[in-house]
């Protein structure tokens, strides 16, 4: 058998069919892309345009009256996402909000939970952390009046290597702990696709005394997240990479139950933060409800959570354990194909990553320029010397991965 009818009797054979035919995929000069950029921007999926007829449909018929007679009322829509992504990440359904996106989220996060005291000042990220995150934890230390420089502290992987070891987090955390006010890494890194121990190092957080927070970023959607049982504080997600909500997508915010009823917990308040039975009332106290709800701010943006109801859907339908299990025989394929010329850089071991491999190369935005011109390959670069390639299972095949395979191999 060739390698190309191999792969194609993969995806015949998987125990999970492609869902392909339900989303958009882009065209290329040489025709179907092989679509590698899922933790970049997911692929549309069909049924949010229908979605978002709905509404455009509700507000044309209804103007205002929509917020209560549209089929799917506004004023309470943001209710209707929440039971999906509490599914998602493993949380309680009051647990849970979408809203704003994902930086946003993370500020309101830590103006509650990063409460700098004495000694106990430190913020703990990756060295590899999204320029993001960096900005804010960087912003929320000068907001506290403090130096930077030496407030967040940068994990760094041993000389030689590319991922960080738990043992070196955990073991940071029980030396220097009594310093760390904050936790806040990537559960799956952007850049080389580690999916971090969030149970271990959640617990080695707690334990030194600090609070643990986590940017799912790539990890919502991609890998199966239990928050709740994990005992993690907060997190936040934004739903245009895996979650395939489109561009800038409102994003999602978990904060645990231990948290959301404690009034002592200080909030940057919204009206829609405040208890839904009484916002009309229009009076001036907060009253926030004792679920992630208090963290709102503005009344959501009903055209953009359309889409994001319409990809829950989907993962509802096929369950993140199944999704899992696919991204694994997705991304074993592609790493044993790319193994003999690539030097990937993701953790070799599959409880290690998610739907991603990171190559180290040379001139990674020429070489993404060449995949997609000669063979439809679409990937991404973190410059300079970073190829990402990311086999979402919703959509990406088995023969996508054998042509990411065939085309790069002679490039690399
Ligand atoms: C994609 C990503 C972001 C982007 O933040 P937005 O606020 O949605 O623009 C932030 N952090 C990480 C880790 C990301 O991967």
């Amino acid at each position: 058998m060739t390698l190309e009818a191999e792969a194609l009797r993969l995806d015949e054979t998987d125990p999970l069919p492609t869902l392909r035919a339900e989303f958009h995929v882009p065209t290329t000069p040489v025709g179907e892309a092989a679509y590698f950029a899922g933790n970049s921007l997911g692929l549309q999926p069909r049924a949010v345009a229908d979605r978002l007829r709905e509404e455009l449909d509700d507000w044309a018929r209804h103007g205002v009256e929509g917020h209560t007679r549209a089929a799917r009322p506004w004023i309470s829509y943001h209710e209707l996402l929440r039971e999906p992504a509490a599914r998602l990440v493993g949380a309680l359904p009051h647990e849970v909000v979408a809203m704003n996106s994902l930086t946003v989220n993370l500020h309101l996060m830590m103006a509650s939970f990063y409460r700098p005291s004495g000694d106990r000042t430190r913020i703990v990220i990756e060295d590899s952390a999204f320029p993001s995150d960096s900005y804010a934890v960087e912003s929320q230390a000068i907001h506290h009046g403090l130096d930077p420089a030496a407030t967040v502290v940068r994990l760094k992987p041993r000389p030689g290597e590319e991922n960080l070891r738990t043992e070196d987090v955990a073991g940071l955390l029980e030396r220097e702990g009594h310093r760390v006010a904050l936790v806040m890494l990537g559960g799956v890194n952007y850049l080389t696709g580690q999916l971090m121990d969030l149970p271990a190092i959640t617990k080695a957080g707690r334990a030194a005394g600090a609070v643990v927070g986590w940017d799912l970023a790539h990890a919502a959607g991609n890998v199966p997240l239990r928050l709740h049982d994990w005992d993690v504080d907060f997190a936040a997600w934004c739903s245009y990479k895996y979650l395939n909500s489109g561009p800038g997508a409102v994003a999602g915010c978990f904060v645990h139950e231990r948290h959301t009823g404690d009034p002592s917990v200080p909030k940057l308040a919204g009206w829609w933060g405040t208890d839904p039975t009484t916002r009309f009332r229009m009076g001036p106290r907060f009253s926030p409800p004792a679920s992630a709800d208090a963290w709102q701010l503005s009344n959501p943006p009903i055209l953009a959570m359309a889409p994001v109801l319409a990809s829950l859907e989907i993962f509802d339908r096929v369950g993140m354990d199944a999704l899992r299990a696919k991204s694994e025989r997705l991304t074993a394929y592609l790493s044993a194909r790319l193994a003999p010329g690539a030097e990937i850089i993701t953790p070799a071991d599959p409880s290690a990553r998610g739907s991603q491999l990171s190559l180290r190369v040379k001139d990674a935005g020429g070489l993404v320029r060449r995949l997609e011109e000669t063979a439809g390959v679409v990937a991404d670069a973190r410059e300079p010397d970073v190829l990402r390639l990311a086999p979402a299972p919703l959509y990406t095949t088995f023969h996508d991965c054998h042509r990411a395979a065939e085309a790069l191999a002679p490039l690399l």
